[in-house]
Order: C-alpha cells, then sequence, then structure tokens
C-alpha cells in the first residue's frame, strides 16, 4: 500500500492498541494484545515494536518507508515537556520512566505521548465532522471510572501541572462516597459504568428489591431503568443528575461548543442523553445561552489511537515548517 503513515497507540492497564493511522485518521490496520503491564515498559516498548512489525505486513507497507512517526495515549499523571511516565495506578512500577525518548529510540521515529483521556479526547475532535466548527469540545468517558479530555480552541487543555481535565475528580457531592483518589463525591464515584453498577449492588445487598438481578452491570441496570425498575431508575437518574451537574461546570470552566459522552454508559444512547439533557436544562443558568450540546462519541474505543495519531501529525507537521 502506498502512502505514509504514524502508529497510534493506546496503551490501558489490561490490553495494548496499536495501528497504522493516515494523515486524515482513517486506520489501516489494527492489532490488539494484553498489555503484561507488570513486566515492566521495556517489556511493552519490545512488544509495540513487534506490532508495527505486524501492521506493517497486514497493511502491506514498507516499514522504513512509510512509518513516519508514533503517538502514544498512556495512563498518567506525564510529565509532557520531558515526555516522562511520572506514575499510573493501572502500571505498577511504572515511575520516573522516559517512555517517549525510549519509545523513539526503539521504533526509530519521532514520538509523543499524551495522557490517554486527552488522547481519546483528541480522536473523537479530530473525528467531528465539519472540524472547523468545534474548537473547543469535552470529552467525558463513562467506563471504569470518568476519562476526562478538554479540547480548547483545537488544543489539549495540560494545565501548568499537566494535569488538567481530570473531570472525574469534580466534587459533585460534599462528603460524598469515597473515591479511590482519596476525595469524596467525585463525579465519577455515582456517574460512571462501574458506579452505577457498584451503587446497585450496594442496594440489593442492603434488601433493596429490584426485577434486575444482582450482580448486573450498568447496561442491565440501565435498561431494567428503561422499563421502569424502581431502583434501577433511582441510581440511574442520580447518575444522570451528577452527569448534568458535571456538564453544567464544564460549561461554566470551558464554555465548550459540545460536551461528548463515550464508554460503557454510553451505549444507552438517547436513554442517557435524554436524561442528562433534561437534569441539565432544570439547573442550567439564565443569564446567557451558552450552553454545550450534549452529544453521544462517535469513534467508540478507536479514538485513543486515532486522537494519539493525530497528535504525532501535527508534530510531524510543525517539524517541517
Ligand atoms: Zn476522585
Amino acid at each position: 500500500m502506498l502512502g505514509t503513515w504514524v502508529v497510534g497507540i493506546d496503551l490501558g492497564g489490561t490490553n495494548l492498541k496499536v495501528g497504522l493511522v493516515d494523515a486524515g485518521g482513517a486506520i489501516a490496520a489494527i492489532q490488539t494484545c494484553p498489555t503484561e503491564a507488570q513486566k515492566g515498559p521495556d517489556h511493552f516498548i519490545n512488544i509495540v515494536d513487534q506490532l508495527v512489525d505486524a501492521l506493517c505486513v497486514q497493511a502491506k507497507v514498507s516499514r522504513s518507508a512509510s512509518i513516519l512517526g508514533a503517538g502514544l495515549g498512556t495512563p498518567g499523571p506525564l510529565d509532557f515537556r520531558k515526555g516522562i511516565i511520572l506514575k499510573a495506578a493501572n502500571l505498577p512500577g511504572w515511575v520516573n520512566f522516559p517512555l517517549r525518548d525510549r519509545m523513539a529510540g526503539k521504533l526509530r521515529v519521532p514520538v509523543v505521548i499524551e495522557n490517554d483521556a486527552n488522547a481519546a479526547a483528541y480522536g473523537e475532535f479530530i473525528g467531528q465532522r465539519p472540524r472547523a466548527s468545534q474548537p473547543s469540545m469535552v470529552l467525558l468517558t463513562l467506563g471504569t471510572g470518568v476519562g476526562a479530555g478538554v479540547i480548547i480552541d483545537g488544543k489539549v487543555l495540560h494545565g501548568h501541572f499537566d494535569n488538567a481535565g481530570e473531570l472525574g475528580h469534580m466534587i459533585v457531592v460534599p462528603n460524598g462516597l469515597p473515591c479511590p483518589c482519596g476525595q469524596r463525591g467525585c463525579l465519577e464515584a455515582y456517574a460512571s459504568a462501574g458506579a452505577i453498577a457498584r451503587r446497585f449492588e450496594q442496594a440489593v445487598l442492603a434488601g433493596e428489591s429490584s426485577s434486575v438481578p444482582s450482580g448486573s452491570d450498568a447496561k442491565a441496570i440501565s435498561i431494567g431503568a428503561h422499563q421502569g425498575d424502581a431502583l434501577c431508575r433511582r441510581i440511574w437518574d442520580e447518575a444522570c443528575l451528577y452527569l448534568a451537574i458535571a456538564c453544567i461546570n464544564i460549561q461554566h470552566a470551558f464554555n465548550p461548543e459540545v460536551i461528548l459522552l463515550g464508554g460503557g454508559m454510553a451505549e444507552a444512547g438517547e436513554f442517557l442523553l435524554a436524561c442528562v439533557r433534561s437534569h441539565f436544562d432544570a439547573n442550567r443558568w439564565h443569564l446567557h445561552d451558552d450552553f454545550p450540546r450534549i452529544e453521544l462519541a462517535r469513534l467508540g474505543s478507536n479514538a485513543g489511537i486515532i486522537g494519539a495519531a493525530a497528535l504525532a501529525w501535527e508534530k510531524l507537521a510543525s517539524a517541517s515548517s
């Protein structure tokens, strides 16, 4: 296959996904495998190197002639200037590791690294059409926790400490449920697929009745809520209320054109959107009509590699200009 490509890499705590992505954001080939984080970052780099070989075979491209760079979305916190992963909850032992430069040395191309949630947000930003109409956008990924990325005027927001956009840890309930981060009442303690399943289980164990069986996941609970089960409906509605509160806070902090909801909880689709939008409308201010559209994310689990690759393309463009 003719053309040039960059490698988009999405490093998750469980799985690693690597793809060849062109300058327009189209994916030519994808490989996935277990991360095996416990084997350490050098093992990870070797695996990525092997996967790039496999991708080139799969897409019938010449690695030396066609692969121009790589973008890596990784759990953080990170030091972007130095390209260092400081530590990550899902990657035990990966502390102060110079991930960018070591990866670049192995792959023999320039590498950019980005927080994984930011990379996914940037992927969704790139994937929105027409792109120019949405220079500011926020993505909330409602999975095990709440991942988030903020795009302001077309750029990923990093902040002074490189850690901006940790919106899952916005406090929405003072003295609320504990969060593994050490705070109480974080958004992700109420409004993630993991939180919904956990809260449902605790309510059932406390003796509340439901037509939905114990141990159900957020998807089953959303269906139960849709069908009128009282317990499911209460937990789902509370999650949507706190999401709406978060969206209003995001509106005031960042004034984005759109807030996208992705991840497992967003599989409920219009049922989620309708509930969040109605709480948003009931709680929003009346001073100005600067309301973001609240919509579903589109790219699913490929957002991370598309976003990481797009950042690598931009780095290449700025280096050559
Ligand atoms: Zn938290």
